[in-house]
């Protein structure tokens, strides 16, 4: 089973996608995580953003992982631990630049491909071209929403919590940012594909929202149960 979640930042979907995943014993994959470790490692390397080649050379050569259950999954650049350097404002405005490189995009999606297919069980992906791009087939296919505030006040109480700093104001420039570039790129723009389930989580509590996504999921349990 195949489960897509998309959205821009600070909709829940990894919040979501990592319950969902617990809940139904799927692989968890957090796509964005993967451009935050491109991008980590151009910023570490001191590459030119505008230097399209060197940027995918980067993505073709470094090793990223993601070890571990849903709900405390790992990120390894290289073999070493990213988890909490690739959550910084920096390194997400650099996962959003080297996000726009069509070559970049090409080496993650198949990647990410890759994994979901050789899932055991089957996976929840979340990203921003799951349903369009990568797995327009999905068994569910998911765009979570919300408005720009409560989504900047989300993603602003995370980084406390991590102990980042910054401030609302911060938060909500950098996201709006990032969320206009995505949908305004050439190749695989954020866009809704149209069999998804659109949620806007801006007024729900996310065990609301949960529940809405697992009736979905169980009636796409029991469509595929009746035709096989
Ligand atoms: O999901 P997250 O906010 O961590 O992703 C960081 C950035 O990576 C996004 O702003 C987006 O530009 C890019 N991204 C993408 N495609 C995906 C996942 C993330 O372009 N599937």
């Amino acid at each position: 089973m195949i489960i897509a979640i998309d959205g821009p930042s600070g909709a829940g979907k990894s919040t979501l996608g990592k319950m969902l995943a617990k809940e139904l014993g799927l692989l968890y994959l957090d796509t964005g995580a993967m451009y935050r470790a491109v991008g980590l490692a151009v910023l570490e390397k001191g590459i030119n953003f505008d230097d399209n080649e060197k940027v995918s050379e980067i993505a073709a050569d470094t090793n990223i992982e993601l070890v571990g259950e849903p709900e405390n999954q790992k990120v390894f650049l290289d073999e070493r631990d990213v988890s909490a350097e690739i959550r910084t404002n920096a390194v997400g405005q650099a996962a959003s630049i080297v996000s726009t490189i069509s070559q970049v995009r090409k080496i993650l999606v198949e990647h990410q491909r890759t994994l979901g297919e050789n899932s055991e069980k089957g996976c929840v992906l979340d990203g921003r071209d799951i349903g369009t791009i990568i797995f327009p087939n999905a068994d569910a296919k998911f765009f979570l929403t919300a408005k720009p505030e409560a989504r900047a006040r989300r993603r602003y109480e995370e980084d406390l919590n991590k102990a980042h700093i910054t401030t609302y104001k911060e938060t909500l420039a950098e996201i709006n940012l990032r969320d206009k570039r995505d949908v305004s790129r050439a190749d695989s723009p954020l866009t809704i594909s149209e069999d998804a389930v659109v949620i806007d989580t801006s007024e729900l509590d996310l065990r609301e929202v949960f529940e809405q996504m697992m009736s979905v999921v169980r009636e796409s349990q029991n469509a595929k149960s009746k035709t096989t």
